[in-house]
C-alpha cells in the first residue's frame, strides 16, 4: 500500500462506530478522524462505499446484487466451512454479515492452533476492495456467476473478520450505518474548511452535481477554489426543488409576499429533462435514468426544445388519447411494468408539463428568479399538446387561486403549487423551502357504487373518433329544482360499436341551444334533450367549479364532479327523472370523505 490508498480495515473501524451512534454530531467526529486518514486519491471511493454504493444511482452502472445462494457458496469457500455451517450461522444471527464475522473469527482461533500463527489474511485497501466489488458487479453473461463468487471468495479470504462483515453488508445491499449527505458534507467543511462559507460551497457543488463522492475529491485534491468553479453539466442530473405545505390561499400569499405564480400540481412521474443536441436524457425525483422508459418523452424532448442544450423540469402525465384527459398516476405504473417498452408506449401515451428551466445554452438559471426562468423557458419550448408549458395564473387574489386551485383538482390534478415570483425566488435546488409552496387536497372521496345519470350534451371526439362524439356532457337530476346539473363528461368505457352507433341513438334529440331544464357552466358542442339515461362508475368524486352539481352546497363557488368516469351501460329502463339526485350525489361525497396525503 501506498500513502495514496488506505486500509480498508481503518474503515471498517470508522463503519462499526458510525453503526453504534444516532447522534449527528458524534458521526461528524468519526468521520473527520476518517477523513484525516483518507488520501485524496480514494476519498471518492471511500465514500461510495460509505453509501453501500460504487457510483451515484443516476451513473445507471451495473448495481452488485449478489443473490443469498451465491454469497453462501462464497463465504463457505473463504472460510473452509461447509454451505450448510454458514447457513446454520446465518439462521442463528438472522444476518449474513454477522455470519461471516462470526466464522471468520472461528476460523482464526482454529487456524491459530493448527498453524501456529499463520497469517490467513492480507492486508486489505480501499482501492482492492472497491475494485474487486466493480469487476463483481460488472460480470455479466455466461460464467458471470462463477466468476462473481470467485471474486468475492477471494476478498473475503483476504478480509479480517470485520472487514468482511462489511463487505458482505455492502454486497447484499445491507449496509445501513445512517449517515446523511448534509452529515457527510458537515464533516467535509469542517475538515477541509479554510473559509466560513465552506459549507455552503460544498452544498452547492453537489446540488448540481448529485456526486458526494467527486464533490469531495475536487475539494480534497483541488481546494475550495476548484470546487467553486464547478459548472452545471449536461447529464448530471440537479437536485429537485421541493416545496412547502400550506391549505389555504390567504396563507399562501401571505409566505409568498403576495403576487404569485399558481401553477397546476399535476399527478405523474417528475422528470428533469437534459439535451446536448439530439441526446436527451430524463431524470427521475430520486435522480435515476429513465430515459429508457419514455421514447416519446425523448422525441417530444428533442423536437420542442428550442436550444442545443438546455435542462428543463416538468411533470410527465398518463391521459386518455381520446379524451386528452389526465389519467391517475397509476396508469403510469402500469406502463413502467409493461416489458416491451413500444407496447407501454402505445397503451400508455404521456404529455409533459413543464414548470421550470434550470440550465440553457452556457447560462447557468438556478439563481435567476423565478419569472425569468419562465420566460426563458417559454422562449425556448415550441409548445405542442403533448410537451407543454404546465398551466398557470399570476394572482394576488385569494379567491382567483381557489377558483384556480378547484378548477386543477376537477382535471384530475393534486392541487396547485404556488411558487414566489419576487427577485430572491431563485431556484433552491436540494432543497424544501418557502419559495414553493403546495396546496393539495385534504379529502378525498372514492366513489364505490355507480351513478344513472342523463346524458344533456356532447362534445366531438378526435383522432380515432373523429366523426362521432368523444365525450357525453352527463347531468344528475334535482327534484327541487325539476333541472339536469352537470357532474362529469363521460369519455371512456365505450366499444367501438357503441362509438359507432352514437350519432344515430341521439340524433332525434339534437336541439340547438342549451335544454332550459339543463343547468351548465360547460359548454358543450351540441346540445340534446335530456332524455337518454346511462350508468356510469368514476374513481372518485371532487370539488369542482365547472360543474353544477351540488353548487353551494360544500363550499361556495364549487358544486361537484365525478373524476375518471366510465360508461357501464345505457339505462333505456329509466326515465330522465329516475336519473340518480343531486342529494345523492352529495351523499355519497360526504360518505366516502377520506383524508389524504
Ligand atoms: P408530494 O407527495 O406532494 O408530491 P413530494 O415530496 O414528492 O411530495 P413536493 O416537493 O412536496 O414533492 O411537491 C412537489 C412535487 O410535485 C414535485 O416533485 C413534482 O413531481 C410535482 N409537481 C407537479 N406539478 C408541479 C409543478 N407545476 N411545479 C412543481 N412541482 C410539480
Amino acid at each position: 500500500m501506498t500513502s495514496r490508498d488506505l486500509e480498508f480495515s481503518t474503515v471498517a473501524n470508522i463503519f462499526e462506530k458510525l453503526e453504534s451512534t444516532t447522534k449527528r454530531t458524534d458521526m461528524v467526529i468519526y468521520l473527520i478522524e476518517l477523513f484525516k486518514k483518507t488520501p485524496a486519491t480514494v476519498i471518492d471511493k471511500v465514500i461510495y462505499l460509505m453509501m453501500g454504493k460504487l457510483y451515484p444511482d443516476w451513473m445507471g452502472m451495473p448495481e452488485l446484487g449478489i443473490g443469498e445462494r451465491l454469497l453462501i457458496r462464497a463465504i463457505s469457500i473463504a472460510t473452509g466451512f461447509s454451505e450448510k455451517v454458514v447457513e446454520r450461522e446465518f439462521k442463528r444471527v438472522g444476518d449474513l454479515g454477522k455470519a461471516v464475522e462470526n466464522l471468520k473469527m472461528r476460523r482464526r482461533q482454529t487456524s491459530l492452533i493448527t498453524f501456529f500463527g499463520t497469517a490467513m489474511e492480507a492486508k486489505l485497501t480501499v482501492s482492492k476492495v472497491y475494485e474487486t466489488l466493480d469487476k463483481i458487479a460488472k460480470a455479466q453473461g455466461p460464467g458471470s456467476q462463477d466468476l462473481k463468487v470467485k471474486l468475492l471468495s477471494g476478498l473475503l479470504h483476504d478480509a479480517s473478520p470485520k472487514e468482511a462483515k462489511y463487505i458482505v453488508r455492502i454486497v447484499e445491499g445491507r449496509l445501513r450505518l445512517g449517515v446523511a449527505d448534509a452529515t457527510i458534507m458537515d464533516a467535509l467543511a469542517i475538515y477541509y474548511g479554510r473559509a466560513k462559507e465552506t459549507r455552503q460551497i460544498i452544498e452547492k457543488a453537489y446540488n448540481i452535481t448529485s456526486d458526494l463522492g467527486y464533490v469531495a475529491k475536487i475539494l480534497a485534491s483541488e481546494g475550495l477554489d476548484a470546487l467553486k468553479k464547478i459548472r452545471i453539466q449536461v447529464g448530471r442530473p440537479i437536485r429537485p426543488m421541493l416545496a412547502e405545505r400550506l391549505s389555504s390561499p390567504q396563507e399562501i400569499l401571505m409566505k409568498t409576499g403576495g403576487k404569485t405564480l399558481v401553477e397546476c400540481k399535476y399527478d405523474g412521474e417528475r422528470a428533469q429533462i437534459h439535451k446536448r443536441g439530439d441526446e436527451i436524457i430524463i431524470f427521475s425525483r430520486r435522480l435515476e435514468n429513465i430515459t429508457r422508459q419514455y421514447p416519446d418523452v425523448q422525441e417530444y424532448a428533442r423536437k420542442c426544445i428550442k436550444a442545443r442544450e438546455a435542462i428543463v423540469e416538468g411533470e410527465i402525465v398518463a391521459i386518455d388519447p381520446e379524451t386528452g384527459e389526465f389519467r391517475p398516476f397509476q396508469e403510469l405504473m402500469h406502463r413502467k411494468r409493461k416489458h416491451d417498452i413500444h407496447v407501454a408506449v402505445k397503451e400508455y401515451p404521456v404529455v409533459v408539463l413543464l414548470f421550470d428551466l434550470l440550465y440553457c445554452d452556457g447560462e447557468e438559471y438556478l439563481d435567476k428568479p423565478m419569472l425569468e426562468r419562465h420566460k426563458k423557458l417559454k422562449e425556448i419550448i415550441e409548445e405542442t399538446e403533448n410537451f407543454k408549458l404546465a398551466q398557470h395564473i399570476i394572482t394576488d387574489n385569494p379567491e382567483e387561486l381557489e377558483e384556480f386551485f378547484l378548477s386543477c383538482v376537477e382535471q384530475g390534478c393534486e392541487g396547485v403549487v404556488a411558487k414566489a415570483i419576487h427577485s430572491n425566488a431563485i431556484y433552491q435546488a436540494g432543497a424544501r423551502g418557502w419559495l414553493w409552496i403546495k396546496y393539495k387536497r385534504d379529502y378525498k372521496s372514492e366513489m364505490i357504487d355507480t351513478v344513472d345519470l342523463v346524458v344533456v350534451g356532447a362534445f366531438y371526439g378526435r383522432g380515432r373518433r373523429a366523426g362521432t362524439y368523444g365525450a357525453l356532457l352527463a347531468a344528475a337530476y334535482d327534484p327541487e329544482t325539476d333541472t339536469f346539473k352537470t357532474v362529469c363528461k363521460v369519455g371512456s368505457g365505450f366499444t367501438d360499436e357503441e362509438l359507432a352507433k352514437m350519432p344515430e341513438i341521439f340524433k332525434n334529440l339534437i336541439i340547438d341551444h342549451k335544454h332550459p331544464r339543463v343547468d351548465s357552466k360547460m359548454k358543450a358542442d351540441v346540445w340534446f334533450i335530456p332524455e337518454v339515461v346511462m350508468e356510469v362508475i368514476g374513481a372518485e368524486i371532487t370539488l369542482s367549479p365547472l360543474h353544477t352539481c351540488g353548487w353551494g352546497k360544500l363550499k361556495p363557488n364549487a358544486g361537484l364532479a365525478i373524476r375518471f368516469p366510465r360508461f357501464i351501460r345505457w339505462r333505456p329502463d329509466k326515465k330522465p327523472e329516475d336519473a340518480t339526485t343531486v342529494k345523492e350525489i352529495i351523499e355519497m361525497y360526504r360518505k366516502q370523505l377520506k383524508r389524504v396525503g
